[in-house]
């Protein structure tokens, strides 16, 4: 879980800090009538630089498994504001630039860091591509090919499971290409953004690193994928999903998250218990679905605005987010 800091704005209205971590993994909530503790693996409250959010989530452990030829994933999920962006990117993604320091960069660029280093220290045996995608009602468009952006079909093949045709994988060997590639992406994200103003909250941003090791002597070749998901804002899933009311509207601009929260709930129930997961039901699930349930290994950055005013999106929140924590998988 992260906590954002209160922004000036919520600060100048007088909006009240109603989140608080107690330490050891428990965040607690209270306000005049609620007053819950939840625990997680990690709370990162508002102090938490974004180094400790590196270290302390298990990033670092999940790039290491990445080039030992696991499907690892990292969500950041949360509503609007919330700092999805923030925690995965830095606050690079809004000027479009790098940050002045060093320090405000994201889980993103620490890792491809992390993946560099470690690439170099076992000589150039690693192979490395990056592939940056964007769901958009129910459309894939892939945001690193030139040209204007056109919709990509994705295909299920009993080899490769679900994949997208005609993704464009472009190879790096250098931190500056692969933040390059990271920029150029967003920057084609935040384009449309203009164009359609709730155009960047309602999509999902997918951008994949693949991993090969190059087959040495005897050894077989290994291949893993480390995919950074920046979902879109979670606000309407509660006043969809949870009433059970599927208006149309919701149906088709935002299946995605709604798809995702039931592939959750029903992968967090015991397995003898699970019926079959629904994978199918939206673009987002059928491309996650190695990560979600199946062999994958997946790490969940709920985050939380401390306002009195985001109370009920950030319960609703924490609720996701502990019914995820109990979704196991089989790496
Ligand atoms: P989201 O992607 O969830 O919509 P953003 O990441 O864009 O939210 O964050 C919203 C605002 O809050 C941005 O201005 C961002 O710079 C700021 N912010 C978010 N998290 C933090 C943080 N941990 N520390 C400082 N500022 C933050
Ligand atoms: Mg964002």
């Amino acid at each position: 879980i992260r906590v954002r800091p209160l922004t000036c704005t919520e600060t100048r209205r007088g909006d009240q800090q109603v989140v608080h971590s107690l330490g050891d993994g428990a965040v607690h909530v209270s306000a005049a009538r609620h007053d819950a503790t939840f625990g997680f693996s990690a709370v990162f409250d508002a102090g938490a630089s974004q180094e400790a959010v590196f270290e302390g989530s298990g990033m670092r452990q999940l790039v290491e498994l990445a080039i030992d030829g696991f499907s690892c994933t990292v969500f950041a999920f949360g509503q609007t504001g919330s700092g999805k962006t923030y925690t995965l990117m830095g606050p690079f993604a809004q000027s479009g630039t790098q940050p002045a320091s060093p320090a405000l960069l994201g889980l993103m660029q620490r890792s491809f860091t992390c993946l560099l280093e470690q690439s170099r220290s076992r000589g150039s045996d690693l192979a490395l591509s990056a592939s940056y995608l964007e769901i958009y009602n129910e459309q894939i468009r892939d945001l690193l090919s030139p040209g204007p952006p056109c919709t990509l079909p994705l295909r299920w093949s009993k080899t490769r499971g679900f994949y997208v045709e005609n993704q464009l994988s472009v190879e790096f060997e250098s931190l500056e290409a692969v933040v390059s590639l990271l920029l150029q992406g967003s920057q084609r994200r935040r384009t449309s953004a203009h164009a359609l103003n709730r155009h960047s909250s309602r999509s999902h941003a997918l951008l994949t690193i693949h991993i090969r090791s190059r087959a040495a002597g005897a050894c077989p070749s290994k291949q893993g994928t480390l995919c950074f998901v920046d979902l879109a804002g979670s606000e309407r899933v509660k006043e969809t999903g949870s009433s059970g009311e599927l208006s149309l509207e919701a149906n088709s601009i935002n299946r995605s998250l709604l798809a995702l929260g039931h592939c959750i709930s029903l992968l967090a129930k015991p397995r003898g218990k699970r019926t079959h997961i629904p994978y199918r039901d939206s673009k987002l699930t059928r491309l996650l679905a190695r990560s979600l349930g199946g062999s994958g290994i997946t790490l969940m950055v709920a985050c939380i605005s401390p306002s009195s005013r985001c109370l009920s999106e950030t319960l609703s929140t924490l609720h996701y987010a502990s019914r995820a924590r109990r979704v196991t998988t089989r790496p």
